[in-house]
């Protein structure tokens, strides 16, 4: 398989020496104890650059703290100043209170650690169906893969999964993997895992995770780990960078042929819920009588959606069906595939007409994979919010389309940026009960 990459790669000219490695080699964003200049470069890094505005605003400290450590890091190399027209970095005296940077004035360009741009690699926590999507630093490329695992099948461990998919990873990134983001295809409380009564094993869940496992693959990869919810991933990956963009408050629904979830966005903020719960949408009540759900409870969505639904299809139409297939007869019109996925918006649209009414949120957003078809998905949950959600909260909400195919990449690259900078800040005293504006942005 082919990388991907939305626009070329960057790499910046020099290599002298950026933040120190051991900001990299372990999972210190939340202990990190560092002088201002390192936070600095550590800041730069973990955004593939920001202008000095942002990185005072990042860092939640003061321009006079900030100018003079940033102009020594320039004037010693160690940092670079990338015009606003993307031109060649301005290194050295220049910018370092020389006479360059007296006639010049302060620069309006981005600032920027030389040497290759970092990357995240998001891996999807599952043995029977890893993969990995990789983005840079900053969220603005990204590409996603299936991962084959040397040793195959399932009671492969989880370490072997993100090895697999860092060797995918390293095979066309187009800078160091500086940090792992595992994707949990379950609940899951971040940081903690399953705090609830979910079953060892079953069928929903092929890599069941107990307990947060990214302190022990820190350890063994030597490289910092998260773990976060799939749909919250997806969500943070819109909100950054795609449909979302612009919107504090959202539904974004991460839905392909096996699963179902939303991330949920409030007040520009993942919400994730006391337990981790929070969007687990697949798993509202519908049915009294359905089957027993792996989360516990019976009568689950879940129980109406993915391989029932497919078999359903199939049984009726006689012939095998998947859900790429489906979408693709629905995109070439077939009627009946339209009609499916059209009745598939409703089936999640009825319980998320009264999310609608209870949250308020601007924009309902579709999973970007579907593509095309989801404007059908769209219609049936149009079609059940403008008949059962309250008028004022119908009137103003969005049911788009999502635009990044790789959002869960683009949001564990954006996960990664918010525990870092939140770090950073905290690190130096800055106002971490108050984040900034850029620092919520990234959240
Ligand atoms: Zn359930």
């Amino acid at each position: 398989m082919t990388c991907r990459a939305l626009g070329g790669g960057l790499l910046l000219a020099d290599s002298t020496r950026g933040p120190p490695p051991h900001l990299f080699n372990t999972n210190v964003w939340l202990n990190i104890r560092v002088r201002l200049e390192d936070r600095v470069l550590a800041a730069l890094t973990v955004t593939d650059g920001m202008t000095r505005a942002e990185l005072v605003e990042a860092l939640g400290l003061s321009a006079t703290a900030v100018g003079p450590v940033v102009a020594a890091l320039v004037e010693s190399g160690r940092l670079h100043v990338e015009r606003a027209d993307g031109g060649s970095a301005a290194g050295g005296g220049r910018d370092g209170g020389g006479p360059g940077s007296r006639r010049r004035g302060r620069p309006t360009g981005l600032l920027r650690v030389p040497g290759p741009v970092g990357v995240v690699a998001t891996v999807t926590a599952s043995v029977a169906e890893p993969r990995v999507g990789v983005a840079t630093m900053s969220g603005r490329r990204a590409w996603s893969a299936a991962v084959e695992l040397p040793t195959g099948g399932p009671g492969a461990p989880l370490e072997a999964v993100v090895r697999a998919a860092l060797d995918r990873a390293a095979s066309c990134a187009e800078g160091p993997v500086r940090h792992v983001v595992l994707s949990v295809p379950a609940p899951f409380r971040f940081g903690v895992a399953e705090p609830f009564a979910m079953p060892a094993s079953g069928p929903a869940y092929d890599t069941p995770i107990r307990d947060d496992p990214s302190p022990g693959l820190a350890a063994a990869l030597g490289i910092p780990v998260s773990a976060e919810n799939d749909a919250n991933l997806a969500a943070l990956g819109e909100l950054d960078a795609g449909a979302g963009r612009g919107h504090s408050d959202l539904i974004h629904l991460l839905l392909d042929g096996d699963s179902l979830g939303a991330g949920l966005v409030l007040d520009g903020r993942l919400h994730r819920g006391a337990a981790g719960f929070g969007g687990e949408i697949a798993h509202i009540h519908v049915d009294d009588l359905g089957a027993p759900c792996a989360c516990g409870s019976r009568g689950c969505l879940t129980g109406r959606l993915g391989q029932p639904m497919i078999e359903a299809v199939e049984a009726a139409w006689g012939v095998p069906v998947t859900w790429a297939g489906l979408l693709q007869l629905a995109e070439s019109d077939d009627l009946r595939a339209q009609r499916v996925l059209v009745d598939l918006g409703r089936l999640i649209g009825r319980p998320l007409a009264d999310l609608v009414t209870i949250l308020n949120p601007g924009a309902v957003i579709l999973d970007g994979r579907l593509g095309a078809a989801g404007r059908w998905v769209a219609a049936g949950i149009r079609d059940q919010i403008d008949r059962y959600t309250a008028p004022g909260a119908a009137a103003t909400v969005g049911v788009v389309g999502g635009e990044l195919p790789d959002a869960v990449a683009v949001g564990g690259a954006r996960l990664v940026r918010t525990e870092a900078l939140a770090a950073l800040r905290t690190a130096g005293g800055g106002r971490a009960g108050s984040p900034s504006r850029s620092a919520r942005a990234a959240d």
